[in-house]
């Protein structure tokens, strides 16, 4: 894995070649490894989709410097489009939910962001929505749409996959992601397949969420803690490719949230409940490889841990479930 030991030009530099980790480790046959995006400047897995998009939009046109980008947002898209548009010369004004922490929100206006709220009911479909009516009022203003826009995939399939694969040696038999807007998932698992067709893909979301309806689950939404992954609504789910994955894992937030638990008092790792989540499937596709139940091309499973707990603190994160905030 390459690391970052000269000095570096600019803090868009820093971003990705994040450390896989070994974690699971009690299990004796089957490799667990986890990408800690945490390590990214803006402490997020979102940090390369900044970078990505913006730099290939600029070069396209679909902006010019000195623009603005309005993007609907949980938050970590928001802090790493903040990062990379003020690198670029662009304004950022980023859409997002009341709900989600206000960690991420200071975090976006401490980059130099707009913070623009919108109504916890109107959901994530309610953001896009306003993002757009801000983009016809303000001029040279592009909305980058990470739920629809190809190059967020795009950003996962040239730097997050080839890296995992770069780590190993190619040895990955299975990858295991939490769906958002799924760009990280169909982006590793595309680059995956054309390394190996038999690589098994496996999306994860919170009890609640309807990803599953991609398979013809008559699943029904129900609110949910985990900040980050799942969908009350799969026809926003532009990105996510049903046949680049086999399928798809629900983690309840209450197991997300003990494991998130577990992995801080016995593995070090300070993430939030979408890692939680991640670590849970991945176990349990583990678990399947070791049984028997599941034939991969190799016994390594690969998971991607995309944020930090600290910025869910004042959520109580590591509270009782029931003190915990969604
Ligand atoms: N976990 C967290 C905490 C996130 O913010 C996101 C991005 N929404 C994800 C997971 C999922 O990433 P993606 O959008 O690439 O599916």
């Amino acid at each position: 894995m390459t690391t970052h030991k000269e000095p570096l030009s600019s803090v868009l530099n820093t971003i990705g070649e994040t450390p896989l980790v070994a974690v699971h480790t009690d299990l004796s046959t089957v490799d667990v490894y986890a990408k800690l995006e945490s390590f990214n400047p803006g402490a997020s897995v979102k940090d390369r989709i900044g970078k990505y998009m913006l730099e290939r939009m600029l070069d396209r046109g679909d902006i010019d410097p000195g623009g603005t980008v309005i993007e609907p947002t949980a938050g970590n898209t928001g802090i790493g489009f903040a990062i990379a548009a003020q690198q670029l010369g662009l304004e950022a004004i980023c859409v997002v939910p009341e709900r989600f922490s206000r960690e991420k929100q200071q975090l976006m206006r401490a980059l130099g962001a707009e913070v623009v709220n919108t109504p916890t009911e109107a959901e994530m479909s309610g953001a896009v929505e306003r993002a757009h009516e801000l983009a016809a009022e303000i001029d040279n203003s592009v909305v980058p749409q990470q739920f629809s826009n190809p190059l967020n995939t795009e950003a996962h399939y040239t730097t997050t996959g080839p890296e995992i694969y770069e780590a190993l040696d190619g040895e990955v038999g299975a990858v295991v992601a939490g769906c958002g807007t799924a760009g990280t998932l169909i982006g590793i698992g595309r680059y995956a397949r054309e390394q190996n067709p038999d690589t098994h893909v496996c999306a994860v979301e919170p009890e609640g969420s309807v990803y599953a309806r991609f398979f013809g689950e008559e699943t029904d939404h129900e609110e949910y803690k985990t900040e980050g992954i799942g969908t009350s609504d799969p026809t926003t789910n532009e990105l996510f490719e049903p046949e680049l994955v086999d399928d798809v894992l629900q983690v309840s937030d209450r197991t997300a949230q003990a494991e998130l638990k577990r992995l801080a008092r016995e593995e070090g790792h300070l993430v939030a409940s979408s890692s939680g989540a991640a670590s849970v499937a991945a176990r349990r596709v583990a678990e399947r490889i070791n049984g028997g139940q599941l034939s991969v091309p190799h016994s390594t499973v690969v998971t991607v841990f995309p944020d930090s707990s600290d910025r869910y603190l004042s959520k109580g994160i590591y509270e009782e479930f029931e003190a915990w905030e969604g």
